[in-house]
């Protein structure tokens, strides 16, 4: 039987290869989807309401950071320990890429952002409106203007603490300072009228992973959805090794890649789309001399750079307990920083992440002695709510890396 060409081969199943797969094979294309890491099961392979000590021995021998299965153990946290120094920023090698492990922050581009593009706001707006629609997005209606409101879902309130920060905001603000404190807007669906996935139950747990795949995944929507057309064949604990070319090496003819049984095989294809996260694209572009006829391949890469500043409030020292349910930790969103006045050399925009709450990973106070009442009257006076902000803005590499 003569081996079958696909239109289509897509490496990596992240949101890059996942919208890819989905749209590709929707449109009638016969997409291979070819991904290193295997399909994960929610609640079983992660699961962040598990019993903690059932499995914590186990756990902790096989060196694992968090009590229960996280999809985090599967992530590959030195893959960027050769070119920098954010070790804690590897692949997740699975089916879903990192949307496995994502927050779900779905945040427009507003028309600021676009200036220096080909194309404006106005142009790509009805593209973010179908994303919203597929994804699910959960998010207030603020009439900011580099941050456009989108197709929402009832947004989820801000916890105690971020109303204090948002009261401090609104006293600057006052002062005529440019900013605005908003809450978050997420991949996560809060409408149980919407019946693609379930609706959310505020647990806190995203980024270990969804064990009830509320959180829009790759893995949970478009690669099903594509699975549906007939289009899709799927590959995965396949990692690709070689992008195989014509003899003029001149067209990609397809990839070889080894399979969970450690045999080398081989696919054929008449286009390759390369989604294997940043880095590791750039890795293959660069290793198989191909698409970089402008040389920028690999270099001006972008960080997920983060910085967390710790603020602690006396006032919420003793205070009773409120209900800080909500979905992981940021929460709320510090914007519109430089927007009205942008600095000569820099004009782009910082967000701050904001997540406060009693949770207990983040109290300000760890490892208290005690028991009983007492302990737990000295646990009420010292674990004053905290907020932490997490910075996150664009970072250039250095332009001889
Ligand atoms: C903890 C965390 C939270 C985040 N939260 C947010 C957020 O809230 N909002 C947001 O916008 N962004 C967030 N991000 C960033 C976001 O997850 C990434 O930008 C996004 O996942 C990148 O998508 P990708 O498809 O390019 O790559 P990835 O998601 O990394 O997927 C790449 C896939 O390719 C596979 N692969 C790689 N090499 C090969 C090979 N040779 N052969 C076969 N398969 C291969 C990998 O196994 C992987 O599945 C977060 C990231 C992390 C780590
Ligand atoms: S908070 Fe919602 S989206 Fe996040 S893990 Fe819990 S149920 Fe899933």
């Amino acid at each position: 039987m003569a081996k079958q060409v696909f239109d289509v081969c897509i490496v990596g199943s992240g949101p890059g290869g996942g919208i890819a797969t989905y749209v590709l094979a929707n449109a009638g294309f016969k997409v291979a989807l070819v991904e290193s890491g295997r399909r994960l099961r929610p609640g079983i392979d992660y699961n962040g309401h598990g019993n903690a000590y059932a499995q914590l021995e186990e756990r902790l021998k096989a060196g694992h950071r968090g009590v229960f299965p996280s999809v985090l153990d599967f992530s590959e946290r030195n893959h960027f320990t050769a070119v920098g120094d954010r070790p804690g920023h590897g692949l997740l090698k699975a089916l879903g890429g990192r949307s496995l492990c994502w927050a779900g922050h779905s945040l427009r581009f507003g028309p600021g952002d676009f200036k220096r593009w080909p194309i404006s706001y106005e142009e790509v707006a009805p593209y973010y409106d179908r994303a919203e629609r597929l994804m699910g997005v959960y998010g207030n209606h603020d009439g900011l203007w580099n941050m456009p409101d989108g197709v929402f879902q009832k947004t989820v309130p801000m916890r105690c603490p971020e109303m204090l920060l948002k009261r401090g905001v609104q006293r600057l603000k006052a002062k005529g300072r440019a900013m605005e404190f908003v809450t978050q807007r997420k991949a996560i669906p809060t409408d149980p009228a919407w019946k693609r996935r379930a609706t959310c139950h505020y647990c806190g747990q995203c980024m270990n992973g969804c064990d009830i795949d509320s959180k829009y995944t790759s893995a949970n929507t478009p690669i099903p959805l594509a699975m549906r057309t007939g289009n899709l064949t799927l590959f995965t604990e396949s990692t690709m090794t070689r992008i195989v070319m014509d003899k003029e090496a001149r067209r990609v003819r397809g990839i070889e890649y080894v399979n969970s049984a450690g045999e080398t095989a081989s696919l054929s294809c008449k286009t390759l789309v390369l989604a294997c996260s940043t880095i590791e694209t750039a890795r293959h572009l660069l290793l198989n001399n191909l698409a970089n006829s402008s040389g920028q391949v690999g270099k001006s890469l972008t960080s997920h750079f983060g910085l967390d500043v710790i603020a602690i409030f006396p006032e919420l020292r003793n205070r009773d307990a409120s209900n800080d349910d909500g979905t992981d930790y940021y929460h709320s969103l510090l914007t519109g920083l430089h927007w009205n006045k942008p600095h000569p050399d820099f004009d782009m925009t910082y967000q701050v992440q904001c997540g406060a709450g009693l949770n207990p990973k983040r109290l300000a106070v760890h490892g208290l002695p005690g028991y009983g009442s007492a302990f737990m009257r000295q646990l009420r006076y010292l674990n004053v709510c905290r907020a932490v902000m997490n910075m996150q803005g664009p970072v250039a590499v250095s332009p001889s890396l």
